[in-house]
């Protein structure tokens, strides 16, 4: 193609256009972002930024300079309202600074991401009530973190991740589930409870089975968040970690089909077989007909790699072990495969060193995922043993006197 857009800049879009000039792509580039800024990475948002470790430039995910020296056309601000297609390829129209504009293009990549899911409770639109997506909103909560108890609704990363930072600035934090365990969509049970643990440590309330009913207000402040048992937890700040959804509606005024997300196959093919979407906004469909949406930097990097030799005209990337991580104040967590199917599991543990935790996970007896507290080493060891398609079976990995990477070497 001639001229590609993309929709969306962000861990996904970018990736895209830095593969596409690396590949030798010559073409028109054009990269859309409704965002005032310029693109930026996530995960430090609930992390090192929030607690004032990062800056401004240090979350960017490339140098300024870079899109005008990579010869990438980067209009930020501007949000594409309709997409149509062309006998040659899409019509773009975007609204910037209320005015309008139209543009053609050759092909088109959706990498849209996900929005935040809101609390739809009584109370929940008062501005101290936030969500956790983008830069803005971190600002939000950073203009607000310790001052007051904070609430976070959601045990899930984002919420933890938030949970942790507020406590290490000082403040009062209560985290609210309404599952029976922390992380239940994203990791095992074990791997949850000594989260779990580690939150209680460092003195965050965990309210495990409990549902938010309303959020009070006094004299326009929050005050409490009131569950479902009658209880009133103080909150000053509350922050909403329930998830976030798939942006699909550019994707649905196409007619592409969508469940949960952009229905993509490996390449990251859309149903018409031409646009291509990547990152959080897809759900993949594997070639046994499996669904499954990630939502991680490397599914947004791996993902990226897969279109653009689609649109370089190269084969498919052997993709490597899918992996996420997640930082939650002195826990690290690093996760290799995919979790779910499984048919056992193992836990080694090390009593000289009772912070590091590894649950494996077996499907008839091979190596399918792991879960690596405070282990980075072993991460690596397992990982790498994933992507070599190198799966032993608990039997192989059950000596804890010998570290994986010896085991799996
Ligand atoms: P996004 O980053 O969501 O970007 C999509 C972009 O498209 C956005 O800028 C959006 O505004 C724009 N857009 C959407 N629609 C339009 C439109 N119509 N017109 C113009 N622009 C549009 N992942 C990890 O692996 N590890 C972590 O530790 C981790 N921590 C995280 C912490 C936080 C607080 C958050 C929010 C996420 C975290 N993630 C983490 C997840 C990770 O950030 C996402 O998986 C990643 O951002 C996905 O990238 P993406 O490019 O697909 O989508």
């Amino acid at each position: 193609p001639h001229g590609v857009v993309v929709v969306g800049a962000a861990h996904a879009g970018v990736q895209l256009a830095d593969r596409l000039r690396a590949g030798g792509f010559t073409g028109e580039l054009t990269l859309i972002s409704d965002e005032p800024h310029l693109p930026y990475q996530r995960p430090p948002l609930s992390k090192a930024w929030l607690k004032g470790e990062a800056t401004g430039d240090s979350v960017l995910l490339r140098e300024p300079d870079y899109y005008r020296d990579q010869k990438i056309e980067l209009i930020v601000g501007a949000r594409v309202t309709h997409l149509s297609r062309t006998p040659v390829g899409v019509e773009v129209r975007f609204i910037r600074d209320g005015e309008n504009s139209i543009r053609e293009f050759d092909r088109l990549v959706l990498a849209t991401g996900a929005r935040p899911r809101r609390l739809p409770l009584p109370g929940a639109d008062h501005p101290d009530v936030l969500v956790l997506r983008d830069l803005d909103d971190a600002r939000s909560l950073a203009a607000r973190v310790p001052a007051g108890p904070v609430v976070v609704v959601g045990g899930g990363f984002v919420g933890l991740e938030v949970a942790a930072t507020a406590r290490a600035l000082g403040a009062e934090v209560t985290v609210i589930e309404a599952g029976e365990r922390l992380l239940a969509r994203a990791v095992g049970a074990d791997t949850a409870a000594a989260l779990l643990a580690a939150h209680r440590t460092m003195a965050t309330d965990v309210v495990l089975g409990a549902l938010p009913v309303s959020i009070e207000h006094r004299d326009n402040r929050i005050h409490a968040v009131r569950l479902d048992d009658g209880r009133e937890i103080p909150a000053a700040t509350v922050l909403v970690g329930i998830g976030a959804e798939a942006r699909t509606e550019l994707a649905e005024q196409l007619g592409l089909d969508c469940d949960g997300g952009i229905l993509v196959d490996r390449h990251c093919l859309a149903s018409d077989r031409w646009t291509l979407a990547i990152g959080d906004c897809t759900t993949h469909v594997s070639e046994s007909g499996a669904r499954y949406r990630l939502e991680s930097v490397d599914n947004a990097v791996e993902q990226a790699n897969a279109a653009a030799a689609v649109l370089l005209g190269e084969p498919c990337p052997q993709r490597p072990a899918p992996w996420f991580w997640s930082d939650q104040g002195d826990q690290k967590l690093q996760i290799a495969g995919l979790i779910g199917g499984h048919t056992s599991m193992l836990v080694r543990t090390d009593p000289q060193r009772p912070h590091r935790r590894v649950a494996l996970y077996f499907t008839d007896d091979a190596l399918v995922a792991a879960e690596c507290l405070n282990s980075p080493a072993d991460f690596v060891a397992l990982r790498s043993a994933l992507s070599r398609g190198h799966r032993p079976g608990p039997k192989d990995l059950a000596d804890t006197a010998v570290p994986l990477k010896k085991l799996l070497a």
